[in-house]
């Protein structure tokens, strides 16, 4: 039975609802007078549920997929104006003990070249990702009780927070580790992380259990409601995922809205995140033997619908993608991309020896250096942006949310993004970046609208020239 305010993994995420979901919107693809009508309600910038996001979705007319794109730029604009948040993955380690068959870590690869970082070799990193300018970390570890078990992931976070080199910092610490405990969350939210994410990789049961076939990830309902056990652990900002290609997307956007509709139900508040990744080829996995994967024009339509449906939440998309991918996404509601991402466990200090073996997650399709996708995006029109503030502040969760839909988050992140990238500019940026920076940043300023905020911010400005560092609103 569907029911989003159910604690249930089979109850908010039903399979019936989805599969009546799918062919409502079959059924409904042509009809172009609900399509505008939902296309109308969409324009309120205030959501669509899952059911009116599938019709959209299904929907082949050229001209409302065009009226699709031009709103999610328009929603993009109004709420994360021009800026791109910039993070990077931190692989800490790949010992698993799951069976996941799509991803390199599983138990049975005797090949992968296992890896697990002690806190000297995490500082290491820390130095190297700081040095390159990142001041936010996805951290990212297999599942592994006995290798990695919490107390390796709360004294890494202890060590990650507390390098300062330089001017460096690292500011915010996402987590992207298997579902856990209430307990544990708890433990998570005290060393202080910043949104926990967890890919739900595919929401449709029967698919999961053979996808997942052995290890405490085939637990489907344990995974299906971590979010929940996180929230209840104190953390209020989570990301989801779906990992497009290994069911049928259009289930995986219904089941994906569905989640978001859940927590929104049930803790008022929605996902602060919604990660996109597809899969691709890596130590043993062939992505070409999954039949699901999606071409990007279909890649790009479910980011501009995931922009439309859930207005306040950011979409995350990583180096698995292009930089053509990424382009053509980014205007289409993209909040914040990785950059010179490594995916194997120690990549930022050392190159990969094919010979000595890999310990890497998966091939990454954007190759490029930090300063290269910094200098990248300005040239495009977008604002790097390294900020970081909003957690810092107190800005999460429900607070964040709320900020959000009153439009009053423009006031503080315009600014913010700004000075981060001057900071980023004056202490890491090739001279070629930096004058394309100071260019963008001198025109940028103007946007900002309330002339006290401005004033404020060129104060700022001056003071972080002056080597002040973290000044943020
Ligand atoms: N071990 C944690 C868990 O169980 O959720 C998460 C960490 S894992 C390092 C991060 C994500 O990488 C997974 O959730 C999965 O979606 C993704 N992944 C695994 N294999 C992949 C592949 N071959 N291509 C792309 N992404 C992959």
């Amino acid at each position: 039975m569907y029911n989003p305010k159910s604690l249930k993994a089979e109850e908010f995420i039903s399979h019936e609802e989805i599969l009546d979901t799918l062919d409502y919107a079959d059924k409904n693809k042509d009809n172009l007078e609900l399509i505008d009508k939902i296309l109308d309600k969409a324009q309120l910038k205030k959501g669509l549920d899952h059911r009116e996001a599938s019709v959209l979705l299904a929907c082949e007319n050229p001209e409302r997929i065009q009226r699709m794109y031009d709103l999610a730029r328009q929603i993009k604009k109004d709420f994360y104006g021009n800026r791109i948040v910039i993070f990077a993955p931190l692989y800490l380690s790949n010992y698993c003990i799951n069976g996941c068959t799509y991803c390199p870590y599983h138990l049975k690869n005797k090949h992968i070249l296992r890896k697990k970082l002690s806190q000297e070799e995490i500082a290491r990193e820390v130095i190297a990702l700081q040095d390159m300018g990142h001041k936010r970390l996805a951290l990212e570890a297999g599942e592994d009780p006995v290798n990695n078990p919490i107390e390796y992931i709360l004294e890494s976070i202890k060590t990650i927070y507390g390098i300062k080199h330089k001017n460096g910092a690292i500011r915010r610490v996402n987590v992207n580790i298997a579902a856990t405990t209430v307990e544990n969350y708890r433990k998570l939210k005290e060393a202080e992380i910043g949104t926990y994410i967890l890919f739900q990789e595919t929401y449709h049961k029967e698919s999961y259990l053979k996808l997942h076939p052995t290890g405490p990830k085939h637990d489907y309902a344990y995974h299906t409601e971590a979010m929940d056990r996180a929230m209840e652990g104190g953390i209020d900002d989570v990301g989801l995922g779906v990992l497009f290609g290994l069911e049928l997307y259009r289930y995986e956007f219904a089941g994906l809205l569905m989640h978001a509709e859940h927590l929104e139900a049930v803790h008022g508040v929605g996902p602060h995140t919604i990660s996109v990744p597809r899969i691709k080829k890596a130590d043993g996995i062939d992505p070409s033997l999954f039949d699901n994967g999606i071409d990007d024009e279909i890649f790009a339509k479910l980011c501009a619908l995931i922009r439309i449906c859930v207005p306040y939440t950011g979409i995350i998309v990583s180096t698995r993608e292009s930089q053509s991918v990424r382009e053509k996404v980014l205007p289409l509601g993209v909040s914040q991309i990785s950059g010179a991402s490594r995916t194997s466990v120690g990549g930022y200090c050392e190159e990969e020896i094919p010979e000595e073996g890999d310990s890497s997650q998966f091939e990454t399709s954007d190759r490029r250096t930090l300063d290269q996708v910094v200098k990248w995006l300005m040239e495009l029109g977008y604002i790097p942006s390294f900020c970081t503030a909003c957690y810092k502040e107190g800005r999460t969760g429900d607070r964040f949310m709320s900020l959000c839909k009153t439009g009053q988050i423009q006031n503080c992140c315009h600014p913010n993004a700004l000075m981060t990238l001057q900071e980023y500019l004056i202490d890491y940026a090739s001279p070629e970046t930096r004058t394309v920076g100071e260019k963008l940043i001198k025109e940028q300023m103007p946007e900002i609208l309330s002339d006290k905020v401005r004033s404020l911010t060129e104060g700022y400005m001056q003071d972080i020239r002056d080597g002040k560092r973290y000044i943020r609103f």
